[in-house]
């Protein structure tokens, strides 16, 4: 919490949350972490709760959601879409079952479930028809995805048997894990934005306007509530849920109804347990009266149920004992420590090593050797080193220290200047050979399936391949590989197959393969995009690169001296000269000088009625302007669509020229009246 807290800062700190619910809810683009966003909401509940007067209706901490897209026809909620209220640690969730019981006859009953993440919506059917379907929005009024959600072979189109005349189902979108890294891999791909995480990719999804695209996305769904039902009736939400299942909807994993505190919290607890091996991602266990009648009796808050709360679970935290600390040797002679444990289960999967990062963090922390440490992992998050236990700590241990000698080369080990990593001197050290191997080869890059690091270590060993031209020479060795252990003729010659089919790799890939510094995926795609073929970049001057969306003075500076070198100029007229591909196929979108936008900059903001931003972006581009994410002075124009936030602010503090969507459009149909 803030050291001066007054009415001022509880406007910026509302002003910002609106700004990150926009970013999350409307542009499915979050700007921060989930666990930053609940610390600020969280913050301003407090000093809300501290501070009445400060109050408004609107403030994020009684409003629902998002704003119903003007993309999409609006559907007003007959029986609002709520929010949950969190809880963060079991004493709490304690505390929120036992006021809850005192406000009720009896002893209630409650059912545990798993809390997905993803999109909420509601579906509705007439007379057993699938009639519509909807986002919630702001809980009020939501988004008509009917024929996108249609798409969803799960989501049933017709009922059977006992049917109701009316019937509104709520259940959650969301894409497994799996569908998640498909889909942003054929992104990347294609050239398009990544998805942050599995949420967000379902809620771009299916807020399409093409349920064309909605279809093509492999998207799930759970249903976890009857939110209206006329022409039969339900005593509890388990029935409920019961029923669902017999008319073949997804339903949610659910719990049998308990009605002691320990019973919930031993659900709660089993479901933490699983959490990290599940398919997909939940943020939480939903706790849930299972008597309808109470629930009415119960009611609501403006923003959530006084009858069910969310449950957040910590990150997961272990101990378990450092076997040893061993220097891991990057591709750019980088020296990470790592520190190797007796393996242990830590949210879902076996943890045997976690990166120490640098000498710094290792002496901040004074992990050794035989310490006992905790580890933590929060779902998808890199596992990490919370602390030491000093009380178990061997008496006859020492302080770690760094080795001075590369372990793979013995050159000397230097730590450069304001910097906390260290690098390995070698100019040809084995091990940033492998390394720059393992980048090159790897999905993100070249692609080349059946290379993993025990493979390219074979072939590093067997004296097949030193420089990335080797990997394409290979097949003169075809005889020679197939008697290396567990290597046959099958398994050679789809390996060999797959490096021909490497060559006509897009650009990109090979940029983002050769290992430039500063240069990852984004930033090859922008170089091909700018430049029609490898020698064009090579020729480019710094000021050139400079002038490009996205790269820097360093970037440049990087770029420049890559292709000045003259045995990486050499080695790619080696792998020109074996086929691989040199040209860009996405230059031609913004083809020279010829196209009307050409050196143009623009940024679109806020929501388009008459397309999507991908689409006005892609309209940008075929003109020849380069679509950029961020207004800066260079920025040339901002289309600014409906409820643009800072980035319209900002183009308007800058002096940058302003387009709305109509003029947009204008433009487009002639783009030559454009300057
Ligand atoms: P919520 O997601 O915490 O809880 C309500 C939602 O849970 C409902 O809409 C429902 O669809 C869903 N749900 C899933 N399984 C359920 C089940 N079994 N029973 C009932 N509901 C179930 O609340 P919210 O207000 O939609 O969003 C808050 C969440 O969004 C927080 O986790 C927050 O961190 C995140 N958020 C993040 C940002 C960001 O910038 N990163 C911004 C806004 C919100």
């Amino acid at each position: 919490m803030a050291d001066r807290i007054d009415e001022t800062y509880v406007k910026d700190l509302r002003a910002k949350l609106r700004e990150l619910n926009e970013a999350y809810y409307d542009l499915d683009q979050p700007l921060v972490e989930d666990q930053e966003y609940d610390r600020l909401l969280t913050e301003l509940e407090t000093i809300e709760r501290e501070h009445p007067e400060w109050a408004t209706a609107d403030s994020p901490t009684v409003t629902i959601g998002g704003q119903a897209s003007a993309v999409f026809t609006k559907v007003t909620h007959e029986v609002k879409m709520e929010s949950l209220q969190d809880v963060f640690s079991l004493t709490e969730l304690e505390d929120f079952l036992q006021r809850t019981k005192s406000q009720v006859q009896g002893t209630p009953e409650w059912i545990v479930e798993q809390k997905i993440d993803g999109l909420s919506v509601a579906l509705e059917y007439r007379n057993g028809i699938y009639y519509r379907g909807a986002t919630r929005g702001d809980g009020t009024t939501g988004e008509d995805v009917t024929m996108n959600l249609a798409t969803l072979a799960s989501v049933p189109k017709k009922l059977e048997g006992q049917v109701p005349s009316r019937l509104i189902v709520r259940g959650e979108v969301y894409m497994t894990e799996e569908a998640f890294a498909n889909l942003n891999r054929s992104q990347e791909d294609l050239g398009q934005k990544l998805f942050a995480n599995p949420r967000n990719a379902a809620a771009g999804s299916l807020r399409q306007l093409d349920s064309k695209i909605t279809a093509s996305r492999d998207l799930s769904l759970f249903c976890f509530n009857v939110q209206l039902v006329e022409g039969l009736t339900f005593a509890t939400h388990y029935e409920s849920l019961r029923y669902l299942e017999t008319q073949g909807f997804p339903v949610i994993r659910y719990s049998e109804p308990v009605t002691e505190t320990e019973d919930v919290l031993a659900k709660v607890a089993e479901i933490g347990s699983i959490r990290g091996s599940l398919p997909y991602g939940i943020d939480g266990a939903v706790v849930k009266i299972n008597d309808l009648g109470l629930r009415t009796e119960l009611g609501s808050t403006s923003k959530y149920p006084r009858w069910a709360c969310a449950y957040k679970y910590p990150p997961e935290q272990v101990f378990t004992t450092v076997d040893d600390i061993i220097v891991q040797v990057g591709r750019s002679g980088k020296i990470t420590p790592l520190a190797l444990l007796q393996p242990v289960t830590v949210a879902g999967s076996t943890i045997s090593r976690v990166t120490l990062h640098n000498e710094d963090f290792i002496r901040d922390k004074d992990i050794r050797v035989g310490d006992k440490v905790l580890i933590q992992k929060a779902g998808d998050v890199i596992p990490e080193v919370v602390q030491v236990d000093f009380s178990q700590r061997p008496p006859d241990s020492t302080p770690y220290i760094m080795p001075t000698h590369c372990p793979a080369c013995g050159s000397e080990i230097v730590r450069r200047e304001g910097e906390a990593a260290s690098y390995c001197t070698g100019v040809d050290c084995p091990a940033q050979r492998l390394r720059r191997l393992i980048h090159f080869t790897s999905r993100d890059c070249m692609n080349i399936e059946g290379l993993g690091p025990a493979n390219l270590q074979m072939l590093l060993e067997g004296g097949f391949i030193t420089r990335f031209s080797d990997l394409y020479r290979l097949e003169t060795h075809r005889e020679k590989l197939m008697e290396l252990p567990g290597w046959g003729e099958k398994s050679v010659t789809k390996l060999l197959e797959n490096i021909e089919r490497s060559k006509s790799n897009p650009l990109s890939r090979l940029l983002n393969a050769l290992g430039i510094p500063q240069i990852g995926t984004a930033a090859a795609r922008g170089l091909a995009q700018a430049f029609p073929d490898i020698w064009a970049l090579a020729a480019a001057t710094t000021e050139e690169l400079q002038a490009l969306p996205d790269i820097g003075p360093a970037t440049a500076q990087s770029i420049h001296a890559f292709f000045a070198g003259e045995s990486n100029r050499n080695l790619l007229h080696e792998l020109e000269d074996l086929g691989v591909n040199m040209k860009s196929d996405t230059y031609a979108a913004s083809d020279g000088a010829n196209l009307p936008w050409t050196g143009l900059r623009m940024v679109v903001t806020g929501t388009l009625v008459s397309m999507s931003r991908e689409e006005a972006e892609a309209k940008i581009r075929a003109n020849g302007a380069a679509a950029q994410g961020s207004v800066s002075a260079k920025t040339s124009y901002v289309i600014v669509g409906e409820k643009a936030g800072s980035k319209a602010d900002k183009a308007r503090n800058l002096g940058v020229p302003i387009l709305s969507e109509e003029q947009f459009l204008d433009v487009l149909a002639d783009p030559g009246t454009l300057g």
